[in-house]
């Protein structure tokens, strides 16, 4: 019988998982299809509840129940409770199980642009929402020599830095604070600059996180927006000599991971990638 798999988010309209997902189905020969639910904030629960009773297999979850959806599951793995938000849910015999592959999905594509080892690199963190945390905490687990983070707003980055005190992985990575003035002043220190706050993304194309003037040659310039699939800080950055990355292998990778949660099936990454920035209208790599 046809396993189903999902979405839920609102809106949804524009998301690209169905495209992705339901390809790698195909291609695999798997019966599955993997459709995009439009749930409002107050049907949340109801949602979640039809689901296990009509068994859909597993989930995703999208803007604006990454949080909330965490009080309706029967099961949170540590990952996720560090983020402090799920992506996907595995249905386990009628028990819903929540995940957070965002923060890896997007380690495993930067590693792949990355030339001096992540280990013995300076890391920046610019932002402190969501996606900031999915990422600090895969750039915990895994270490880096050192991590600084900055945001608009100071007291966000304060409070990442104080519940990660308390994550016995983070102990090999020292973690520094540091305002938006202050990183920019010393921006040539950093290896890896990472971009996780939502400027430069369509329709607000024109903004940039934080200056590249003097960034040092070589410099991973790394932006979790994939839309559009070249911001202006990254054109700016490419035209100092940076190695650029956006959003699109984070995209890929986190939608992977829960594939491979679904169904014990690793997908072609890079087939899902090519989906994806195809869909944007990029040419395949
Ligand atoms: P979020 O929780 O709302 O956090 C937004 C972040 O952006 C905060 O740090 C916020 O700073 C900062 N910000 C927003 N507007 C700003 C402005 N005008 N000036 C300075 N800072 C500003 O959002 P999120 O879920 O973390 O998502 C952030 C970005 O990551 C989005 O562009 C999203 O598309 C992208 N993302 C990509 C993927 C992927 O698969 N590639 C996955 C998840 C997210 P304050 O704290 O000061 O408000």
């Amino acid at each position: 019988m046809e396993k189903l798999f999902g979405l839920i988010g609102h809106p949804v309209g524009h998301s690209m998982s169905p495209l992705m997902h339901n390809d790698a189905f195909n291609q695999l020969g798997i019966d599955g299809h993997y459709h995009a639910f439009d749930i409002e904030e107050g049907d949340l629960k109801e949602a979640i509840a039809a689901f296990k009773v009509l068994n859909v297999s597993g989930f995703n979850v999208t803007i604006p129940h990454k949080v909330k959806v965490m009080e309706f599951l029967d099961e949170i793995d540590e990952e996720a409770k560090m983020i402090g938000a799920v992506n996907t849910v595995v249905n386990n015999n009628g028990r819903l199980i929540g995940y957070n592959t965002d923060g890896r999905g997007y380690l495993s594509s930067l590693l792949t642009v990355i030339q001096k080892p992540i280990l013995e690199s300076n890391v920046l963190v610019i932002g402190a929402g969501g996606a900031s945390r999915a990422v600090v905490t895969a750039i915990c687990d895994h270490g880096v020599k050192k991590l600084a983070l900055t945001n608009r707003t100071l007291e966000k980055a304060k409070e990442i830095k104080n519940n990660y005190n308390n994550y016995n992985k983070c102990n090999n990575t020292s973690m520094d604070i540091v305002s938006l003035k202050e990183a920019e002043a010393n921006i040539e220190v950093y290896d890896i600059i990472i971009n996780t706050t939502s400027i430069g993304m369509s329709p607000n194309v024109e903004g940039i996180p934080i200056a590249v003037d003097h960034i040092k040659r070589n410099v991973v310039l790394s932006d979790l927006i994939y839309n559009p699939l070249k911001t202006r800080w990254l054109q700016l950055g490419e035209e100092k000599g940076a190695i650029i990355h956006n959003g699109v292998g984070m995209f890929a990778m986190q939608g992977a991971l829960a594939f491979h949660k679904w169904t014990g099936i690793e997908p072609d990454t890079k087939r899902m990638m090519n989906k994806v920035i195809t869909q944007l209208g990029g040419t395949s790599c």
